[in-house]
């Protein structure tokens, strides 16, 4: 599916899109591009082809299809839930919980809640797996907490949370809880009755959509305020003409994932040889993440001694394509705020390696990634003080 010759293990990042959903897509920008909201023949197409794309999705997630508002991407959905939420429950309480592993597009929401709009926002702490403990939420809830957000699963580490538990008690105090749940949909069956959530992001480019489109699960009866106003589109939640295209193949890669089951046994056991490979070759180093609560698709590791970047680098050239699985920003020094958050310190903290497969990745490459991982961590250890000095302290 890649460029040719590449190994790309970096499908946390993003998913090639699948042919079969493409394929779905193309129609919808040539014969029938018309705009749902029109009243002529070609609107009422594409009206039905909405409706069609979001009772897909929403069977794929358990709900029903007017409970699915359609929007750009999971940032856009985590927006929409958080300060909706927010400002939609704001009469009743201002007060917020969340973790401190979230994707920046729940924890940079959520710091600017507090910083600008002077809500208060608690972070419940997550143990060396990268686990919530649902009491730590129960401790950190208030008479005035509206909203718990806590990630299904981690898109650094893989670790998937225990919403079940973390759900019974959010709910017992009368508040609402959000998960984006990015990482998870079609890596892991969803039910958001089961889950026990009131509001769900998820992103199409995960899960061999494009990118470009994500969705909101809104449980019925939600108080949530729009952010984008305008035509009244998707139940007056997300103004704005559907991207059609892109919604139906959202809908056909959800489809697919779940008539596809099977393909996700195949993934984590390619992931359980890789993750045996690389702690077999490879001395010092750690897989990250919970030993088995965690996506089957991700192989996450710390590497005494290494920098991440410099080892994504040199696997970039020897043709894997990997990543340290941290945004890094300028100010943090390279260390990720997920492991940073899981305890982790100098000098494993700063050699994170993310691996992560998709329905295309195969034994060679598993095999030939193990190989090439090995030599380039050798060489750059080879070059390194801090690994010479490991021990030495
Ligand atoms: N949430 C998580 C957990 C993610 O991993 C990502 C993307 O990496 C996002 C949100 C943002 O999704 P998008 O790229 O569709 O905006």
């Amino acid at each position: 599916m890649a460029e040719r010759d590449l190994i790309y293990l970096d499908n946390a990042a993003t998913t090639a899109v699948d042919p079969r959903v493409l394929e779905a897509m193309l129609p919808y920008f040539t014969e029938q591009f018309g705009n749902p909201s029109s009243v002529h023949r070609t609107g009422i197409q594409a009206r039905r082809a909405l409706d069609i794309s979001r009772r897909s999705v929403a069977e794929g997630l358990g709900a029903s299809p007017e409970e699915i508002i359609f929007t750009s991407c999971g940032t856009e959905s985590d927006n929409l839930a958080l300060r909706g939420v927010a400002w939609a429950c704001e009469q009743r309480g201002r007060h917020l919980i969340t973790t401190p592993i979230e994707h920046h597009a729940v924890g940079n929401t959520l710091a600017q809640l507090q910083s600008r709009f002077g809500f208060q926002v608690t972070e419940v702490p997550v143990d060396h797996d990268g686990l919530v403990d649902p009491d730590d939420v129960g401790r950190a809830l208030r008479d005035d907490t509206t909203l718990v957000s806590v990630m299904l699963a981690n898109n650094e580490v893989g670790t998937i949370e225990p919403l079940e538990e973390i759900s019974r008690i959010v709910h017992a105090r009368g508040a609402l809880l959000h998960t984006d749940a990015v990482q998870a949909v079609g890596h892991v069956p969803i039910d958001v009755d089961a889950l026990g959530v009131d509001l769900l992001s998820l992103s199409g480019h995960k899960l061999h959509a494009p990118k470009g489109v994500g969705a909101l699960y809104v449980r019925r009866g939600t108080p949530l305020l729009a952010m984008q106003t305008g035509g009244g589109q998707e139940m007056h939640l997300r103004s704005g003409t559907e991207n059609l295209p892109y919604i139906v193949g959202l809908a056909r890669a959800i489809e697919l994932a779940t008539q596809e089951r099977q393909v996700l046994k195949r993934v984590q056991q390619l992931r359980d040889r890789l993750v045996e490979g690389v702690l077999k070759e490879i001395p010092d180093v750690e897989l990250t993440g919970h030993p088995t609560r965690r996506l089957p698709n991700n192989a996450s590791f710390v590497l005494m001694g290494i920098d991440g970047e410099s080892l994504v680098m040199q696997l970039t050239t020897s043709g894997v394509a990997a990543s340290t699985g941290s945004a890094c920003s300028a100010g943090s020094g390279g260390a990720s705020h997920v492991l940073t958050a899981m305890g982790y310190q100098d000098p494993w903290v700063r050699g994170s390696l993310r691996l992560s497969l998709s329905r295309y990745t195969t034994e060679d490459e598993v095999d030939r990634a193990i190989a090439i991982l090995s030599t380039g961590v050798k060489r750059l250890r080879s070059l390194s003080p801090l690994y010479a000095q490991r021990g030495a302290a």
